[in-house]
């Protein structure tokens, strides 16, 4: 009988309610865990302790808060290679992928241990004769997160150790996909001594986000995972009086020039499409070839792809691609490769087929290449999350970046050129947040915002760097006069 996660709340680990949804170990599609479907009760009980441990939280020296985030730091290097195997367990991504996840994670935590500089305010003398002012953030109180599978460490340190350490206490609702290693970070944090309450961890599906998004004590949710969800979390969460940040899905372009160094373009456009299984909201699902780059670029992708190993990322140190999340999204992910070979798109590589020996039930899907792509065929216009590139041909730089500008989506976009004139135009008028210059898609560092545009995003401040602790905080304005001794007593006069 797989084991049942259980919620951590108030310092404690609980178990509320009954039902349940199995966590997979995808590279062979064994149920490894069951994540609990929590509802109303769980969220009351950990908007409680949060509420509770806020007082004292929001009152200990940015110094000393930050200083478990030190420890959390230490404790999740000491235990790096542990914590990257229990993602590849519960997700199936490669050991170094896995590495990737965490790291990133890390560096959220490096950044949060700033703190103290970064909620340093402004002050200004003399505002007008005799008057100073002042501007001081503070925390907002009791404040959520709701994560989604494809980075299980990640994604949670994209928020938590930001709202913690601006003195907010913190519910975090990971993936029901992947709650293993939230569960290990959370063990991370009562060892380095984070008092009770102040990080709280519940799981479920839509009722519990629903409950997160109308409790009324809850004043702000992060959120990261697919657009019709991150939209609809925006707009509930706005309607019930809550700060809202939202990351939605992607559909990010790479644009190859003829002039570019066509081997570094591939190599590029190989991780970019295929790492992560292609289960990456900055993965670069669509290449946009100009003019002769194309009959270059094409045949060598496909030779990549063909080539690929995908194996059992558990098991197997050699596997270079693992399996995606789920039997269901491994499906959809073959329909889609199905509807573009139908829609006329050429699979030059095509891995519907794949299979990996001694693990015939894992969730494969091989690195696929389909030529020829039309802006408007389905594979183009949604967000498959699947190891599929798709190649557009065109002409020119204008008419690629016509036909990206055009996708609802936004995050990243990039180029491969040698031509600082050509790389300047891009730059400027691409219809995305995140831009790469001859490097891959580039998802950026915690001190830099992660800034999706269109559906790939809603709200106003994005996760991560000064925009995180922006969005975790609120400005307290104070103007101050000080009266010499019997200056403005205008009564005795
Ligand atoms: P998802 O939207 O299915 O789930 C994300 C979270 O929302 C999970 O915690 C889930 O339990 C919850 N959820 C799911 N359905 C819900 C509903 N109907 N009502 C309320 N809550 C619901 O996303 P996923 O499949 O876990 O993750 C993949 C998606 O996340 C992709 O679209 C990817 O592009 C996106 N993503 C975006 C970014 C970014 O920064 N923009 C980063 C990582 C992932």
């Amino acid at each position: 009988m797989p084991n049942t996660i259980k919620h951590f709340i108030g310092g404690d680990w609980v178990s509320i309610g009954s039902a349940t949804s199995p966590v997979y170990n995808p590279s062979v599609g064994e149920v490894i865990a069951e994540t609990p479907l929590a509802g109303a009760e769980a969220l009351d009980q950990a908007v409680t302790a949060a509420a509770e441990a806020f007082p004292a939280w929001k009152e200990t020296p940015a110094i000393e808060r930050c200083r478990v985030l030190f420890r959390l730091k230490m404790l999740l290097e000491d235990q790096f290679d542990d914590i990257a195997k229990l993602i590849t367990r519960e997700h199936g991504k490669t050991i170094t992928e896995s590495r990737g996840d965490l790291r990133r994670g890390i560096e959220v935590v490096e950044f949060a241990c700033g703190i103290p500089s970064l909620l340093m305010g402004e002050t200004a003398a003399n505002i007008a004769r005799g008057i100073d002012c002042e501007a001081v953030r503070h925390p907002l109180g009791v404040v959520a997160g709701i994560t989604p599978f494809n980075f299980p460490a990640m994604v949670p340190m994209w928020m938590f150790p930001i709202a913690i350490a601006c003195g907010n206490t913190f519910i975090l609702k990971p993936s029901e996909k992947v709650p293993l290693t939230a569960t290990r970070i959370g063990e991370l944090l009562v060892q380095a001594g984070l008092p009770k309450g102040v990080l709280n961890i519940v799981h479920g599906g839509k009722e519990i986000v629903d409950a997160i998004l109308k409790h009324p004590t809850i004043k702000a949710v992060s959120f990261v995972g697919s657009t019709p969800i991150a939209k609809y979390i925006y707009e509930t969460g706005a309607r019930h009086g809550k700060r809202v940040q939202a990351a939605g899905g992607a559909k990010n372009h790479i644009f190859i020039m003829p002039d570019a160094d066509i081997d570094n373009a591939v190599k590029g456009l190989t991780e970019a499409a295929f790492g992560c299984a292609g289960e990456r909201c900055m993965s670069g699902s669509t290449a946009v070839v100009i003019g002769p780059a194309g009959d270059k670029v094409v045949p060598a992708i496909a030779r990549v792809a063909q080539q690929l190993v995908v194996g059992a990322t558990d098991r197997d140190p050699n596997a270079q691609m693992g399996p995606v999340i789920s039997a269901p999204h491994r499906d959809r992910v073959r329909d889609l490769i199905g509807a573009g070979v139908k829609g006329g798109a050429t699979a030059v590589a095509d891995g519907r087929n794949v299979t990996v020996a001694g693990a015939p039930n894992g969730f494969y899907v091989g690195a696929t290449v389909l030529d020829g792509v039309q802006p408007d065929m389905t594979i183009h216009s949604e967000e498959i999350f699947g190891p599929v590139l798709n190649v557009i041909r065109v002409n020119s730089l204008s008419e690629g970046l016509a036909i990206q500008s055009k996708n609802p989506y936004g995050n990243g976009a990039c180029i491969f050129t040698r031509s600082g004139a050509t790389a300047r135009e891009f730059k400027h008028n691409a219809n995305a947040g995140m831009i790469g210059i001859n490097v891959g898609v580039p998802a950026p560092m915690a001190f830099f915002p992660f800034s999706g545009w269109n559906e790939s995003f809603f709200g106003d401040l994005h996760v991560q760097g000064r925009e995180g602790v922006a969005f975790y905080t609120q400005q307290k304005v104070t103007t101050t006069r000080w009266f010499a001794s019997g200056e403005g007593d205008i009564w005795s006069k």
